[in-house]
């Protein structure tokens, strides 16, 4: 019998990668993300690829009905892997920024991802496994605005239920992309003609990393030597610069 992963934003980028890499690892699915035609189209390649079962549910995770929604199917069925993936960049400074695509923010990149996690992992406990990967992000890294305070909880918060979880079999690891070639930047309208070619990292790459990360109980994931080296230096560097280095990086509006 399969077990089940839930992917949220699993119908485009790294969280579509996820569900690749789930359904070859013999994984049952279930999709959570708002465009219904896209994910019905991935459920039905994976079944015709890999043979999976997979369970679409349409959610917009900035909503309360969207959140509880995916809460509710977590509680009534036992998920073995969550990957909370879902998310978007916002590109403007905050003090021109819209107030609502702030919340958004806030409410797709923290409030649905701590509470998939608070309602997954008293199941997980009581069945002493689980996978738990967090797509969070290099930006948590630095100061780069409201989108990087946000991954930082995420990163954060990861850690701690890393260590809370370490005499347990449950798995809980952040993934921390740098810039990964994904329908991210094109949504969130950014300019990223400038980055050179080799900061860029292939998203079904990094998913098989982090998974191979998580499995072997690594509480934080960075893919690619380029994010290693950044973020070691990052660690090294004084704040008052990172900083400044955090808001430099701070992608533009096209
Ligand atoms: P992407 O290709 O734009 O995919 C984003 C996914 O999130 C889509 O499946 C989208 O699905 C879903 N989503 C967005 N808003 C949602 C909402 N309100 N409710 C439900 N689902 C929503 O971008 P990606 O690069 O794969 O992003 C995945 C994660 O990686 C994000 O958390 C992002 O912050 C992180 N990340 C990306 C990069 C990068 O350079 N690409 C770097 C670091 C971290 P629908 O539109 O169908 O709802």
């Amino acid at each position: 019998m399969r077990n089940w992963a839930l992917v949220t934003g699993a119908s485009s980028g790294i969280g579509e990668s996820f569900t690749r890499l789930l359904a070859a690892a013999n994984f049952n699915l279930v999709l959570v993300a708002r465009d219904e035609v896209r994910l019905n189209e991935l459920a039905a390649g994976l079944k015709e690829k890999y043979g999976v079962d997979s369970i679409v549910i349409v959610a917009d995770l900035a909503t309360e009905s969207g959140c509880f929604k995916v809460e509710e199917f977590i509680s009534n069925n036992e998920i073995e892997v969550l990957v909370n993936n879902a998310g978007f960049g916002i590109n403007k400074p905050f003090t021109v920024s819209d107030l609502a695509r702030e919340e958004e923010v806030l409410k797709v990149l923290v409030r649905t991802p701590m509470r998939l996690m608070h309602v997954a992992l008293p199941k997980m406990k009581a069945r002493n496994s689980g996978v738990i990967i967090n797509v969070s992000s290099v930006a948590s890294f630095i100061a780069g605005g409201a989108y990087s305070a946000s991954k930082s909880y995420l990163t954060v918060l990861s850690e701690s239920l890393h260590t809370e979880l370490s005499a347990t079999n449950i798995k809980v690891s952040a993934l921390c992309p740098g810039f990964t070639r994904t329908e991210f930047h094109q949504r969130g309208r950014m300019k990223m003609a400038g980055l050179p070619q080799f900061m860029w990292l292939n998203s079904d790459a990094l998913v098989a990393k982090a998974w191979k990360d998580a499995l072997a109980g690594k509480a934080v994931s960075i893919p690619g030597w380029q994010y290693k080296l950044l973020v070691g230096f990052i660690s090294l560097m004084p704040r008052s610069l990172v900083k400044r280095v955090g808001m430099n990086l701070r992608v533009k509006q096209r």
